[in-house]
């Protein structure tokens, strides 16, 4: 079903409203969300947790990682040593090497992290490794039942991270996407953030029409809002090739309605992006 877009909103100066393009959809809402029992979430839908969560779980990612390497190695050595009976050592040392690299790296993102500045370019940390670490993490995660908090963390990490690039665009190259389930007070909050800084908002409902209208707008940054679950995929597919600010949200009712948001922390990241 194609985008549809509603002609170009006329601001007043005293109170500005941005332009609005909804975009039809026929998703079955909240599919990330199949599994909820219908009972309130925990912490009436509020994820918050300290980025410690997020190392820890992505340290513990890395050691499952080595150790299902070190398995899968195992069971291959034999049939690597009547290809070449050095093999069995060379991969050894391979993934000894890929492990260490794993570790200064994890290193470094902390270290970048608690200490204020990012210590490696963005294609090596957050727009790079670290959206995979993030998703492996995730997974992790899950088996534990922490899934959505570890989420958070991570997302918290690394718009820490992007934030700190201090990147700037044009008024016409920044986009606003936010979900379908806005309550009315969070919706209007960011119209209007959008209206002040002239910024066009999509609805964007799904992961995949996000990326359509990302293709046909061609920004040049994106503030994005979504639910922890939604943002991971999101995040995965879209931050390698543009710049994302992601904002996630609280679901006091539930997933898929009336999420709140923290509209000072988008309006700063608008009013940070978008260039005077
Ligand atoms: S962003 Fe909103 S509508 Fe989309 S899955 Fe999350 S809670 Fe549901």
């Amino acid at each position: 079903m194609a985008p549809t877009a509603a002609p170009p909103a006329s601001a007043s100066p005293s109170s500005p409203r941005a332009q609005l393009i909804h975009i039809e959809t026929d998703r079955r809402l909240g599919h990330e969300w199949d599994e909820w029992d219908g009972k309130p979430l925990p912490g009436n839908g509020d994820f918050s947790a300290p980025a410690g969560l997020f190392f820890g779980y992505a340290g513990l990612t890395l050691v499952t990682l080595a150790a299902i390497a070190a398995g899968i190695l195992y069971l291959l050595a034999p049939r690597f040593a009547t290809l070449w009976l050095a093999l069995p050592a060379v991969v050894v040392w391979a993934l000894a090497g890929l492990a260490a690299a794993c570790v200064v790296w994890l290193g470094l993102l902390i270290a970048s992290y608690y200490g204020g500045a990012n210590l490696l370019p963005e294609r090596l940390l957050e727009r790079g490794p670290f959206l995979h670490i993030m998703n492996f993490t995730s997974g992790v995660a899950r088996v534990f039942g922490r899934r959505d908090w570890v989420e958070h963390a991570a997302i918290d990490v690394y718009n820490t991270l992007a934030v700190r690039r201090g990147r700037k665009v044009g008024k016409g190259e920044l986009l606003v996407l936010i979900p379908r389930c806005l309550s009315k007070l969070a919706l209007d909050g960011v119209l209007q953030i959008a209206g002040r800084y002239d910024v066009p908002v999509f609805v964007a409902t799904r992961g995949q029409l996000a990326r359509r209208v990302i293709r046909e707008r061609r920004p040049r940054a994106v503030v994005a809002v979504a639910c922890e679950r939604d943002m991971m995929t999101g995040l995965r597919d879209v931050a390698g090739k543009l710049p994302v600010l992601g904002l996630t949200m609280r679901l006091p009712n539930g997933p898929c309605r009336d999420a709140m948001l923290d509209l000072e922390t988008m309006e700063s990241w608008v009013r940070g992006c978008v260039q005077a």
